[in-house]
C-alpha cells in the first residue's frame, strides 16, 4: 500500500496551506481533492465558491504576501463596506484592528487564489491529487497511530498524520471525529453535519458602469428574515458583480411579519428562493431606473459553477478542537473557523491549515490546539461574540445598530470600533457595547470551542 507522512483531505485554502507547510518542514505530503467543475477553471480543482473579499488585518492572520500573488488573483482595492439596513446605512472605512496592510481590503478571484495556493504547495514538494474523493479514514491506535484512507476509486493510502480540510460540510471529518466521541456528544449531533443549516447562493451579473462600485462591498441587513440572512454585492473584474445571499434553510414564513421585510411580499406563501430574493433585491435597489433582467444580466459563460450561478451549503457552528492524540488535525471550514457570519474564512483557513501542516511534519501535533488558539483566538472570540449578539436581530435592531456605528465612525478616526469610549454615542451604543462585552466574557478562555480536546476518548 502507498504510504505518506501527511495525508490532507480537501484542497481548498486550508488543505493547500497544510500541504505546503508540511512539505516545507520535510514531510512527504499529499492532498486529496475530490475536484469540482467550475466555469472559471478549465480543469477540475477545489470548490472555490465564495464572494472573495479580504480585510486589512486578515492579511496578517493569513500570513499572506499580497505582493507575491500572481496576476489575476487580486481584483479590486476595497475602500469601504456598506451596511444597509431597512432605513439606516453605514459606510465602514476601517476595521479598527491593527494591521500591516495599508488599505481597507481587496477583492480577489477565489479560484485563482486556490490555484496559486496549490502551486505553492507543489513548489514546496507536496503532491496535489485531484479527481478522487476520500471516502473513508480508518485509524489504528494500537501502536503509533496510523491511518488508512480509502479513496472513491477503491485504492488505499496509509498515512502517519491526517489533516481534515474538507470544508464546512465536513463529510469526512464528521465520521472520523465520531470514532473518538461518546454517543451523546457525537459530532454528527453536536455539529449537525448532514442537516446543513444554511444555504449560500450567488449570481454573477453584469452591472451598469455608472452604478458599479468597484471599491465597495455592500451588504443588506434586516431585509430578509432569519438568523444570518442577508444579500450582498461584491465587485469582480470587468463590471461584474457577485450578487449573492446566505440564509437558513427550513424556515416557515408564517413565523415572520412579512410587512417588516423589504424582500418579502404579502402574498408569499413560503420563503422565497435565493434566485427570487436576488431579483427582488436588484428591483428594490435599482428597479426605478433600470430594467433588471436587461441591464443587470446574469453572465452565463465563464463564471461560477453552473450558468453564472453557484449554490453552497453551509453548516454553521463554532470552532472545534482536534483529536490530536490520534494524529488527526481538523483545519479551516471543517473546524468551524468562519467569521462572524458565514463569509470571511479564507484567512483563518490558511492559518489553521499552515499550523496543522507544520505541527504534523514536526511530530508536534499535540500542540496544535494550543497553537491555533494563540494564532486566531482573538479573531474567533470576536466573531463568535458578534454572531451571538445579533442572532435574534430584526429589522429595527439593524437600523439602530447601523445608526450607532455611523455615529461612532463620525466621532473617531482610529482605535477599536467597539470600546467603552466609542459606545458613549447613545443609549443603544452603550447597550450594544455591554451586550458584546458580556457575550465575549461568556466565550472567553476558549469557551467558544464547541468540541473540546478533553472530550475525545482514545
Ligand atoms: C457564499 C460564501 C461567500 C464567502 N465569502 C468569503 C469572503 O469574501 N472572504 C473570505 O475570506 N471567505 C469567504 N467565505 C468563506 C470561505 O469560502 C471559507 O472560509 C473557505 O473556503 C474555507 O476554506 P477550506 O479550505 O477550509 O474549505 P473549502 O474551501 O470548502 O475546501 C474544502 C475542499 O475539500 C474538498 N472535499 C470535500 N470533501 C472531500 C472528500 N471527501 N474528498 C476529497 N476532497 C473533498 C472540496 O471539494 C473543497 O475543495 C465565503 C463562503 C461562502 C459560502
Amino acid at each position: 500500500m502507498e504510504r505518506v507522512d501527511v495525508a490532507v483531505v480537501g484542497g481548498g485554502p486550508a488543505g493547500s496551506s497544510a500541504a505546503r507547510t508540511a512539505a516545507e518542514h520535510g514531510a512527504d505530503a499529499v492532498v486529496f481533492e475530490k475536484g469540482v467543475p467550475r466555469a472559471d477553471r478549465p480543469e477540475l480543482g477545489p470548490d472555490s465558491t465564495d464572494a472573495a473579499g479580504f480585510l486589512d488585518y486578515w492579511v496578517d492572520i493569513a500570513e499572506l504576501d499580497v505582493e507575491a500573488m500572481p496576476e489575476g488573483v487580486y481584483q479590486h482595492r476595497l475602500d469601504k463596506a456598506e451596511f444597509i439596513g431597512p432605513s439606516e446605512t453605514v459606510e465602514v472605512t476601517r476595521t479598527g484592528i491593527e494591521s500591516s496592510y495599508d488599505e481597507f481590503g481587496f477583492t480577489f478571484h477565489r479560484a485563482r487564489l486556490d490555484d496559486w495556493l496549490r502551486s505553492r504547495a507543489e513548489d514546496a514538494g507536496a503532491e496535489y491529487r485531484v479527481g478522487t474523493s476520500v471516502r473513508n479514514v480508518e485509524t489504528d491506535l494500537s501502536g503509533e497511530p496510523s491511518h488508512t484512507l480509502t479513496l472513491a476509486d477503491g485504492s488505499e493510502v496509509e498515512a502517519e498524520y491526517v489533516i481534515l480540510a474538507d470544508g464546512p460540510q465536513r463529510q469526512v471529518t464528521m465520521p472520523v471525529l465520531d470514532q473518538y466521541l461518546p454517543e451523546d456528544r457525537a459530532a454528527s449531533e453536536v455539529l449537525s453535519p448532514r442537516t446543513v443549516n444554511h444555504i449560500a447562493y450567488q449570481e454573477y451579473r453584469e452591472i451598469p458602469e455608472e452604478v458599479f462600485e468597484k471599491h465597495n462591498i455592500k451588504f443588506w441587513w434586516g431585509w430578509m428574515p432569519g438568523e444570518t440572512a442577508y444579500p450582498w454585492i461584491f465587485p469582480n473584474r470587468d463590471n461584474v458583480g457577485r450578487v449573492g445571499l446566505t440564509m437558513p434553510i427550513g424556515m416557515d414564513i408564517d413565523d415572520f411579519d412579512k410587512s417588516a421585510y423589504r424582500l418579502l411580499r404579502e402574498d408569499d406563501d413560503q420563503i422565497p428562493s435565493g434566485k427570487e430574493y436576488i431579483r427582488r433585491l436588484l428591483e428594490e435597489v435599482y428597479g426605478d431606473e433600470y430594467d433588471i433582467e436587461e441591464d443587470f444580466p446574469v453572465i452565463e459563460e465563464g463564471y461560477g459553477k453552473s450558468k453564472g450561478t453557484e449554490t453552497y451549503s453551509i453548516s454553521s457552528t463554532r470552532p472545534i478542537d482536534s483529536p490530536t492524540e490520534a494524529n488527526i488535525a481538523v483545519a479551516g471550514g471543517a473546524m468551524g473557523t468562519t467569521s462572524a457570519f458565514h463569509e470571511g474564512g479564507d484567512h483563518v483557513a490558511m492559518r489553521t491549515g499552515a499550523l496543522a501542516g507544520e505541527y504534523a511534519a514536526e511530530g508536534m501535533l499535540h500542540e496544535y490546539n494550543e497553537a491555533w488558539k494563540e494564532a486566531i483566538g482573538d479573531e474567533l472570540l470576536r466573531n463568535v461574540a458578534i454572531a451571538d449578539v445579533v442572532k435574534d436581530y430584526g429589522p429595527d435592531d439593524w437600523d439602530k445598530t447601523f445608526d450607532v456605528t455611523r455615529r461612532i465612525l463620525e466621532k473617531s478616526t482610529g482605535g477599536s470600533l467597539i470600546s467603552r469610549k466609542t459606545a458613549s454615542v447613545g443609549v443603544h451604543g452603550l447597550k450594544l457595547y455591554r451586550s458584546y462585552r458580556k457575550t465575549k466574557k461568556k466565550f472567553a478562555n476558549g469557551g467558544y470551542v464547541q468540541l473540546r480536546q478533553d472530550e475525545y476518548q482514545y
